[in-house]
This record gives structure tokens, sequence and C-alpha cells, in this order.
């Protein structure tokens, strides 16, 4: 978490998605307190449409006996109660015949004048529909309930019924208490979303830090897949291709040293390693103690398919295939920490790529290997001495080339025949390959003629290689039927920017030479005297 960036970035999730819970909890309760407080109003009406009734059926009993003093006191003790806001009967006049305010006997209500009169007296003709309805009075809201008291019991239809209404029985039952226990409610409830979210930040932003690290290392995998696909890709160049592997299995599973088991013939192999510290790509013998030897023995003999690793997984082992073939076998050693499961995944996955790598590389190698010398073809000669004069003229890099061609050679193939003459060809690439230092490259230039590019090479050292490979070639076991075949060579040798300067001219003046050479007596290596031109 040391980028400023993704720390920018975590709290900006967090922060959002906090305003976004914050804003759900608030409609949530929002909506809730709604229902809450519809329901506690419509309880109250209720409840206040009940008590009308009850009292108004208790105070017809004092009516009928004609009982004033008892009507008043009856209202004086519920209002007394203290359930009631004010209670009143109005009488058909509109006046007030008993209160539970004394002081408003005998007010007049005039139902299109007065305020909660016309709630239910809209017009001057309506009749009032509504008995409990919510009136905001001075003194706070009220549920005012109406009822009719009629002065006996309603006869068999003779009369109509308002002529034998004696008044109308109102109670304002008070709200407060209602409001009181909505507003509780409400604090409650706000005070317990703010205490959950408090809650819920330090969790989410546990848990948002958690998702974005393994997203950051999902993300650091797809890129390192991705760099070594592409680095794999770029080469089909066996011997590129070798440390390219090496390298990225060594940095992708901090590996301390990687080995690369490439098959060598039938049933041969050769080992190339590299360690993290010290020189890095080193051919390898293995010795009888090393730990990879049966593994390279059961890998030869084809029973390693699967990728197999040590019981305390510091060392594991990843064949390279391809069908039924074995390209390549990849030993990782990590002394000091066992592999973590999630790397050898991301390699395994990784291991179908560098099988394609090998593939190409080795048919590569293939497309531009002579098959009877195992030289280079002439066609890779050509893009080789490009490449060199191409690093001539951006890098000044020196460099020399050898042109070599067997002497009398039909005389070999006449006397001993043309499968001698083939053996003889072998052996004569076999020494020139020998001869050679490791970045040097050996062709097959024609039928007995070779051709030698030496990178990085002036006149002195382009005449020490031409004359090992001259000397080698003098000494060499050549053997048919019990019998030694003497063959030499004459060597021509041109040097860039001393003889020649352009591919083509470097290839005529390393031919010249080579044929001052054959002229000179054979068996002879001659340099290009010529001066190339500026
Ligand atoms: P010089 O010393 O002047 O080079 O004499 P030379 O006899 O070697 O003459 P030249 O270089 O012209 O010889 C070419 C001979 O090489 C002709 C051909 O029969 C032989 N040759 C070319 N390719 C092959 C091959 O693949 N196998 C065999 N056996 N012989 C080959
Ligand atoms: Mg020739
Ligand atoms: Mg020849």
């Amino acid at each position: 978490m040391s980028d400023p960036w993704l720390h920018r970035f975590k709290t900006k999730i967090i922060i959002g998605l906090v305003v976004m819970l914050a804003l759900f909890m608030a409609l949530t309760m929002v909506g809730i307190m709604k229902i809450t407080r519809n329901a506690l109003l419509a309880d109250s009406a209720e409840s206040t449409g009940q008590l009308g009734k009850a009292i108004s059926s208790g105070l017809r009993c004092s009516m009928l006996n004609r009982s004033p003093e008892r009507i008043q006191e009856t209202l004086d003790n519920i209002g007394q109660s203290g359930q009631v806001a004010k209670i009143f009967i109005l009488n058909r006049q509109g006046r007030v015949g008993f209160s539970s305010d004394r002081n408003e006997i005998g007010k007049k209500y005039e139902r299109t004048a007065d305020v909660s009169c016309r709630v239910c007296h809209l017009t001057a003709d309506t009749v009032p529909e509504r008995h409990t309805i919510l009136v905001h009075g001075a003194g706070g809201d009220v549920y005012r309930n109406v009822s009719v008291i009629y002065n006996e019991q309603p006869c068999f239809g003779c009369h109509p019924r308002e002529e034998k209404i004696n008044g109308k029985l109102i109670i304002d039952h008070p709200l407060t208490g209602t409001y009181g226990l909505i507003q509780k409610i409400g604090i409650s409830m706000a005070a317990g979303g703010i205490a959950c979210l408090l809650l819920l930040i330090p969790f989410m932003s546990r848990m948002i830090n958690r998702y974005i690290d393994q997203i950051i290392l999902k993300n650091t995998e797809i890129n390192l897949v991705y760099s070594i696909m592409d680095s794999i890709s770029k080469t089909i160049d066996m011997e590129e291709l070798k440390n390219i592997v090496l390298d990225i299995v060594c940095d992708a599973l901090m590996a301390e040293e990687v080995d690369l088991v490439l098959p060598k013939g039938q049933n041969g192999y050769r080992v190339v390693t590299r360690s993290a510290t010290g020189e890095k790509y080193q051919r390898k013998k293995l010795t009888d103690n090393d730990p990879l030897g049966p593994v390279v023995e059961r890998w030869c003999a084809g029973e390693v398919t699967l990728y197999e690793y040590s019981p305390d997984r510091t060392e594991v082992y990843l064949p390279i295939r391809k069908g039924d073939s074995r390209l390549a076998l990849i030993a990782v050693r990590c002394k000091s920490h066992p592999l973590p499961e999630s790397k050898l995944q991301l390699i395994e996955a990784i291991c179908n790529h560098i099988a394609i790598a090998f593939e190409n590389a080795r048919l590569y190698s293939i497309a531009i290997t002579d098959e009877l010398t195992s030289l280079y073809t002439v066609r890779h000669f050509r893009i080789s001495i490009d490449k060199q004069m191409m690093m001539f003229d951006t890098y000044g890099e020196k460099f020399a080339l050898l042109m070599i061609d067997i002497d009398n050679f039909k005389k070999v193939n006449d006397t001993y025949g043309h499968p001698t003459g083939d053996a003889v060809l072998k052996k004569v690439a076999h020494c020139i390959a020998e001869s050679v230092r490791v970045d040097d490259l050996a062709f097959r230039y024609g039928g007995e003629e070779f051709a030698v590019i030496l990178p990085a090479t002036a006149l002195p050292g382009g005449l020490s290689v031409a004359e090992r490979i001259r000397a080698q070639i003098e000494v060499a076991e050549i053997m048919d039927n019990g019998q030694r075949i003497a063959a030499t060579v004459s060597v021509g040798l041109a040097v860039c920017p001393d003889n020649a300067t352009t591919v083509k001219e470097i290839i005529v003046q390393a031919d010249k030479s080579l044929y001052a050479a054959k002229h000179g007596g054979k068996n002879c290596v001659k340099a290009s005297q010529t001066v190339a031109r500026e």
C-alpha cells in the first residue's frame, strides 16, 4: 500500500460506498418512518373514534334523565383525566352547552366560519361526512371526533332522524404523545443507522483493501504472463530462446538456480544453467550425485510428463512438451523458500507457450541447418552477413569473413567414392565448428565450400581462427576402411571495414583471397590486401 495512487483509489471507493450506503439507509429510514407515522396516526384516529362512541353512549343516559349537572360533571372528569385536550357538546343552535373548559360554555360555533367546522361542513348545505378529523389548533394538533347525540332511541322511521338530535359531542384528542413517539422512533432509527454505518466502515475498508490487493495481484500476474509471452514470442533463435526462458523462469519464481535440459540426439541431453547470482548462462555437466540426474533419466525415458516438485517444494521440474515429443525440461531450485502454488500455476500456464516457442525454434533451426554437415545453410549466411554489416553500419563493429574450400576434393570423390566424400565433408565441417568461438557462425556455403563469420574480429583474430581451422583439418583423423584420408583446406580472409564495407564486396574479397590461397599452393590462409573504397 505504498503507492499513493492506490491509496487514493481505495479511499475514493470507500467514501463512495459509504455515501451510497448512507443514502440507501436514509431513504429506507424515511420510508419506514412514513409508514410508522401513518400507522400510529391511523391508530390514534381509531382510538379517538372509539372514545367518542363510548362517551356519547354514556352521556345519552344522562341526557335521557335530564341531568345537566351530571353531564357537565362527566365532561369535567374526562377533561381532568388528561386523555383528551377538550371535550364539549354543541347544541342544535351551534352553541357550546357543556364543555370541559367552562369558559367555552355559551360560545357560538359557526359551521361555515369556524376553522374546525369547515373541515366537515365544506359549504353551508353540506352535511358532515367525517367523524374524526385532524385539526391544527393553537395548542397543537388534535384528532377531533364528532358524535351525534340523539334525544332518544331512533324509532321506526316515522320521524326524520335529525329532529331527534339533541346535540353533538366533540372530543379533541391531543397528538402530542403520538408525535413524541414518532420522534423517539425516528431518533432511535437514525442513531441505529449511524452506529451501523460506523461499524461497517472499518469492515468495508478491510474488505475493499483485500479485494483491491487481490485485483492488483491478478493484474501483476496477467502483466507478467503477457510480458513473458511477449518476450518468448520475439525470437525463433534457439540460443536466444534458451536464455530468455532461463531468465523469465528465474525471475518469475525468484529462483536461485534454473537448469534447462534440452534433448540431444536420440537419447542424449545437454544442460544449460542460470543462477540468480554469479555467471549467468553456463553449460553444465551433471555429476553422479546431482539430484537432477535421476529426474533427467526418467525424463529421457519419457516418464516425466507432468510437473513434479520435491516434498518441501524447494525444487520443481517442468517438462515442456508438444504432443508426444519432449522439447525441454526446466528444473527450478529455490533453497531458501518453498515455491508458492500460485506461482507454480502461473509457470504451468505459460509452459504451453514456452513449448510453442521451443517447437518454432526447433523447426527454424532445422530450416537453417544443413542436413549433412549440421552447419548453417547458405540462406542463413545471407541473413547473418546482412545483420553483421548492419552492426558495422550502426555501431562500427568490425568483423571478418572466412571462405574455406577443400583442396582437391574431386580427387577424394573419384578415389573413394561419394559416400566417403560426404564423410570427409562431415569431418571437415566438424573441425570448423570445433575451431570457432561461441559467437562465430559457420556455414556450408556450397558443395565443399564453407564460410565463417567472425563478429568483433579484426585481421589478427581472423588470421588466428583461420589458421586454427586449417591446422585442425590437416591433422584430422578421417578414416576409410582402416585407411586415413588426408584432407586439407585453403582459406581466404577479408575484414570489414579494412578490405570492404558492403556485403557484396566482402564476399568478393574473401573469395579472391581463397583463390590466392589456391594459387599459393593450397592448404594455406591468405588475407585480402585490398584497401576498402571510402
Ligand atoms: P580445388 O582444390 O581447386 O578446390 O579442387 P577441387 O577438386 O576441390 O575442385 P572444386 O572445389 O571445384 O570441387 C568441387 C567438387 O566437390 C565437385 C563435386 O563433385 C564435389 N562436391 C560438391 N558437393 C558435394 C557433396 O555434397 N558431396 C560430395 N561427396 N562431393 C561434393
Ligand atoms: Mg570448390
Ligand atoms: Mg575444392
